[in-house]
């Protein structure tokens, strides 16, 4: 996928704010946030959507996830967010988890 941009930046071909990275997943800041903290998750495999990956894929995504989000939250709680689809807002079609924290959130989502 050479024209992907999060395969691209799990690459090192592009530029990206990394906060963490392992053998399985990269952590990187959203160029555009909408919180105060605003941290993407990314597998470092392809998956062009959450109905790609396979369950082990998806534990290990949600596992970093939760724990970047436990580091990063200050202990005041934090929102996790995998858009899908068109109408579920996704722009980007490589599987991210949004991890959001820093603000007060609504319910429900625009
Ligand atoms: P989604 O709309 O759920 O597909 O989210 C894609 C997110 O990726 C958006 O919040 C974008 O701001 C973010 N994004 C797009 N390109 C980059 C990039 N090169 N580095 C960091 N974040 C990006
Ligand atoms: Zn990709």
């Amino acid at each position: 996928m050479n024209d992907c941009v999060f395969c691209q930046i799990a690459a090192g071909k592009l530029p990206s704010q990394k906060v963490y990275e392992d053998e399985d997943v990269l952590a990187f800041y959203d160029v555009r946030p909408v919180a105060p903290v605003h941290v993407l998750v990314v597998p470092r495999v392809h998956r062009s959507s959450i109905l790609e990956a396979t369950p082990e894929e998806l534990g290990r995504l949600f596992d970093r996830a939760r724990q970047l989000a436990r580091g990063l939250d200050q202990g005041r709680g934090f929102r996790l967010v995998v858009n899908t689809g068109d109408n579920g807002g996704q722009t980007v079609p490589h599987l991210h988890v949004h991890v959001l924290a820093g603000r007060a959130m609504t319910w429900p989502p625009g």
